[in-house]
C-alpha cells in the first residue's frame, strides 16, 4: 500500500491511501436507496467495522459519510490495551483487552475478504525513561500494570538500548509489552471499505447527514441532500461530530480532541526503530516502506485543524529527545485529526432512549484498538437485541446525572508538561 503525496509536503489532513478519491475530483454522490435496513452515519474505521459485521449478517447496510478527514486515518494505528493502561481504567482495560483478543481473527478476514494487507505488525511497544528522573514514574506505570493481571517486562537500562541501539544513551528503563500490536490505517480503512462492498454493503460517499427523521420517538431514518432514506435502525458513528447531527434530541457528551501528528522517512542510513517506542512526550511507530510515525498532540481547541508551530516543534524535539537519528530524517507529511472524546475518555455504545438509534461514538484515542469489540457489540444488540460482554457497562446512562463536561475550555494541553501530583503518576503521554 503506498500513500498519496501530491505535494513535496502534505501538510494539515491525514496522508490518504493512494486509491482514495482526489479531493478536487470527488465525484458526485451516488443515489441514495430509498429504504435500508440499517443506516450508518460516518464511514471511519467504527462505522466501517459495524457496517461490514451487520452486512456480513445478512441486513441491508449504508452507510453515509460527508468526506470529513475522520481521525481513523490521522491515528498511527497502535493496539496498546496494557501500554495505555491508566489508574482508575480497570473498566476501559477489559474492553480494550477484549478487543485486542478478537484483533486476530478480525484482521485474518478483512484481509481475505478485502484481499489487501493491513500492515498487522508485532514487534511489540516499549516505553523508555529517558533519565533518571522519568523512571520512577516509569516504575509507577509497570506496578499498575501488575497489579492489573497484565504481561509486561521491565527492563533496565542496558537492556532497553540492546533492544533499541539508536535509543539516546541516556534511556535508563523501559517497559516492553509483546502483546500490544499496531496496523496501519491507512491500510485499514480502504481495507474496510473494500470488504463491506464485497458484502454487499453501500457506502455513500460525499453525501452528509443532514439530520435525523425522529418522530414519537422513535427514528424513521436519516435526511441527506437528496432526501430522506427510511431505516429502521439508524447508527451513530461520526467520531467528534456526533453532538452536530443528534444536536438537543439527544445530548452526547463527545467533543473533539485534536492531535498534531507527522511521518518521517527513514532510510538504511538513519535506521529506524524496532519496536513501537513510547517517551513521556511522544510515540514513535515504525510503518512498511521506512515510514516512521511520530504522534501525537493532545489540545482542546474545538475543530481547528491548523497544524502549528508549536505543535510540530513539540513531536519533533520529543523525538530527537528518543533517537537522535531522526534529525537526517524527510518530514513527509504532518497532519492534524480530532479524537471523539467522552467526558471519561471512554466510548459511547448502545441504544439511547430513541427507538432504533444506536451510538457507536467516543472513542478518544483508542478508536483502531476498539473497533472489533465495538462492531461486535453493535452487531449483537441489532441482531441479537443485546450488548454482551465487557461493551455492556458503555452505554450512554453512564453519564446520566453527572457534571459539567471535562475539558470544555479552551486551553490547549500540549508538550511533555506534567500537572503538579501527590504521587508518581503514569506519564501524560501524547496519543
Ligand atoms: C493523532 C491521532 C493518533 C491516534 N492514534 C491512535 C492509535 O494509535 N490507536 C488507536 O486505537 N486510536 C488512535 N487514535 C484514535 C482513533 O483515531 C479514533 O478513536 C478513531 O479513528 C475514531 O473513529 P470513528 O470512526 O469514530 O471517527 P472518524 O474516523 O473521525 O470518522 C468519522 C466520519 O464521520 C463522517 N461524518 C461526520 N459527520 C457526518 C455527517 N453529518 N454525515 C455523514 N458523515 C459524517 C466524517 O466524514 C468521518 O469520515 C488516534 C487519533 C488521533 C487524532
Amino acid at each position: 500500500m503506498t500513500w498519496r503525496r501530491d505535494t513535496p509536503l502534505c501538510v494539515g489532513e491525514p496522508l490518504r491511501p493512494a486509491d482514495a478519491p482526489q479531493r478536487a475530483t470527488d465525484p458526485p454522490p451516488a443515489a441514495q436507496p430509498n429504504a435500508t435496513d440499517v443506516a450508518i452515519v460516518g464511514a471511519g474505521v467504527i462505522g466501517l467495522s459495524i457496517a461490514w459485521r451487520l452486512a456480513a449478517a445478512g441486513l441491508a447496510v449504508t452507510v453515509f459519510d460527508r468526506g470529513d478527514a475522520g481521525a481513523s486515518l490521522a491515528a498511527t494505528g497502535m493496539l496498546a490495551a496494557a501500554t495505555e493502561l491508566e489508574p482508575g481504567g480497570a473498566d476501559l482495560l477489559a474492553l480494550a483487552l477484549e478487543s485486542r483478543s478478537l484483533w486476530p481473527r478480525y484482521r485474518a478476514e478483512l484481509e481475505s475478504e478485502a484481499g489487501t494487507d493491513i500492515d498487522y505488525r508485532r514487534e511489540g511497544i516499549l516505553t523508555v525513561a529517558l533519565g533518571r528522573d522519568e523512571v520512577d514514574r516509569l516504575k509507577f506505570r509497570h506496578d499498575l500494570q501488575a497489579r492489573a493481571g497484565l504481561v509486561t517486562h521491565w527492563l533496565d537500562g542496558p537492556r532497553v538500548r540492546a533492544m533499541e541501539p539508536a535509543l539516546r544513551p541516556s534511556a535508563s528503563a523501559g517497559i516492553y509489552c509483546a502483546d500490544d500490536h499496531q496496523v496501519d490505517p491507512r491500510c485499514l480503512v480502504p481495507a474496510l471499505r473494500r470488504a463491506l462492498a464485497a458484502r454487499g454493503g453501500r457506502l455513500m460517499e460525499n453525501l452528509p447527514v443532514l439530520s435525523l427523521d425522529i418522530a414519537g420517538g422513535r427514528v424513521g431514518g436519516v435526511v441527506t441532500p437528496q432526501g430522506l432514506c427510511r431505516a429502521p435502525i439508524v447508527i451513530v458513528a461520526n467520531g467528534a461530530w456526533a453532538c452536530e447531527i443528534l444536536g438537543d434530541a439527544l445530548p452526547v457528551p463527545v467533543r473533539p480532541l485534536k492531535g498534531q501528528a507527522l511521518a518521517l522517512r527513514s532510510t538504511a542510513r538513519t535506521g529506524t526503530p524496532a519496536h513501537v517506542v513510547w517517551t513521556e512526550q511522544v510515540h514513535l511507530a515504525p510503518k512498511a516502506g521506512g515510514r516512521l510515525i511520530v504522534g501525537a498532540t493532545v489540545e482542546e481547541c474545538g475543530f481547528d485543524r491548523t497544524v502549528t508551530a508549536g505543535g510540530v516543534f513539540a513531536l519533533l524535539e520529543g523525538a530527537r529527545r528518543a533517537f537522535p537519528c531522526i534529525e537526517d530524517m524527510e518530514i513527509e507529511a504532518v497532519w492534524t485529526g480530532f479524537r471523539p472524546t467522552s467526558d471519561d475518555d471512554a466510548p459511547i455504545l448502545g441504544a439511547t432512549g430513541i427507538a432504533g438509534l444506536v451510538l457507536a461514538t467516543g472513542h478518544h484515542r483508542n478508536g483502531i484498538l476498539l473497533a472489533p469489540v465495538t462492531a461486535q457489540a453493535i452487531h449483537d444488540l441489532v441482531v441479537g437485541g443485546a450488548m454482551s460482554g465487557a461493551s455492556a457497562g458503555f452505554g450512554l446512562g453512564r453519564f446520566a446525572g453527572s457534571g459539567p463536561r471535562k475539558g470544555a475550555s479552551n486551553s490547549v494541553e500540549r508538550g511533555a508538561r506534567l500537572p503538579p501530583q501527590e504521587e508518581p503518576h503514569a506519564a501524560q503521554y501524547q496519543r
